[in-house]
């Protein structure tokens, strides 16, 4: 499968781990956009918010189980922004469902 993200989970494009369990990985975000910018993806391929169906929203409830203790053990210890791009509206540019963590710095209050 052509996907970015099935890749970096397969080990075949490097990535910078924050946290990995059975379930989620998270990692830096290439390009990021805040001081602390971290991505948290399911292991299994979901597209996007749309594709999240009671047999696979363990895995986006396991990731909101972990955000907290992630963010800051990233370093997002005076708060946190959790965003999912989902669509071309919202400009998602990778079709695996992905949550971004930004802090680390006070963020814009408006986000659009
Ligand atoms: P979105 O626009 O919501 O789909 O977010 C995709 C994010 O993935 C962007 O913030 C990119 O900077 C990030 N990204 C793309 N490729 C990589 C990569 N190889 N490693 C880490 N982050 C990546």
């Amino acid at each position: 499968m052509d996907c970015i993200f099935c890749k970096i989970l397969a080990g075949e494009i490097p990535s910078t781990k924050v946290y990995e369990d059975e379930m989620i990985l998270a990692f830096r975000d290439i390009n990021p956009e805040a001081k602390v910018h971290v991505l948290v993806i399911p292991k299994i391929h979901i597209p996007s918010m749309d594709a999240v169906t009671a047999e696979n929203s363990a895995y986006v409830t396991h990731i909101f189980e972990k955000i907290p203790m992630i963010a800051k053990e990233a370093g997002a210890t005076g708060g946190y922004r959790v965003i999912s791009n989902c669509g071309a509206d919202a400009a998602q540019s990778v079709p695996h469902l992905h949550f971004h963590i930004l802090g680390g710095q006070q963020l814009p209050t408006h986000i659009v």
